[in-house]
């Protein structure tokens, strides 16, 4: 199936209040016309005396209610596709209003707290999905690697930073790649630290911990047609 893309452009109109210009906040909906305001925004206009404020700000409907306060709808299912498509517009109000009750020294509900925590484990999760199998948050090591008998062609660039989960078979098959453009040829390869061939299944960790312990990085391999 092919993805549609769609631009924020397109779909701002409904997530946006007419009242503040910015993405709606606890939708408010007048049930005469369907239009969508931010509760605090729909509700400074329907107390303010100033206005005719018997109509909607949109559309001119007439709200017609003794207290059209209490016939305000409020939109949860819009509000969702607001926080969900706008980044960080969840977290941003939560603490708005944790500031709101710090600022004059007024002990907010616990619930805030929680939900920004919450907010944040989600986040979280989202960063490092469950399952993931990307290393890029892993503690990195530097390699500096170089032909070692010259029966295999130079790399075009000698330095690599990779995870330090990686093992010595990763770095196989990044050299297959790059020596025989296909990386199901690692076999073909040994890698050495000093003379001697390192096990396929040794990490950099491992290799940094007790190859390369007491020397500075990058750690310096070589590698070589496998003897084998
Ligand atoms: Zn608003
Ligand atoms: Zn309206």
């Amino acid at each position: 199936m092919r993805e549609k893309k769609i631009h924020y452009k397109d779909i701002n109109v409904f997530i946006t209040c007419s009242l503040c210009n910015g993405y709606l906040i606890d939708a408010a909906t007048i049930p005469e016309c369907l239009h969508t305001f931010c509760k605090t925004c729909i509700a400074a206009y329907l107390e303010n005396d100033e206005e005719d404020n018997t109509r909607c700000p949109k559309c001119d409907s007439v709200i017609d209610h003794v207290n059209p306060w209490r016939v305000l709808v409020f939109d949860r299912t819009l509000q969702s596709i607001a926080y969900k498509l706008v980044p960080h517009l969840y977290k941003e109000e939560i603490e708005r209003q944790i500031a709101y009750y710090k600022e004059r020294d007024l002990s907010y509900p616990p619930s805030l707290v929680e939900k920004l925590q919450e907010k944040r484990d989600e986040e979280e999760q989202q960063i490092i999905p469950a399952n993931s199998d990307l290393h890029i948050y892993d503690d990195q090591v530097a390699i500096c690697i170089d032909t070692k008998t010259k029966d295999l062609q130079p790399l075009p660039r000698k330095f690599i930073i990779c995870s330090s989960n990686a093992t010595v078979t990763h770095l196989k098959k990044l050299l297959a790649k790059m020596i025989f453009q296909d990386p199901c040829q690692y076999r073909k390869i040994d890698i050495y630290l000093d003379e001697q061939i390192l096990g396929k299944d040794h990490t950099m960790r491992f290799i940094s911990l007790t190859k390369w312990r007491h020397k500075m990085p990058p750690i310096c391999l070589t590698y070589g047609i496998a003897s084998d």
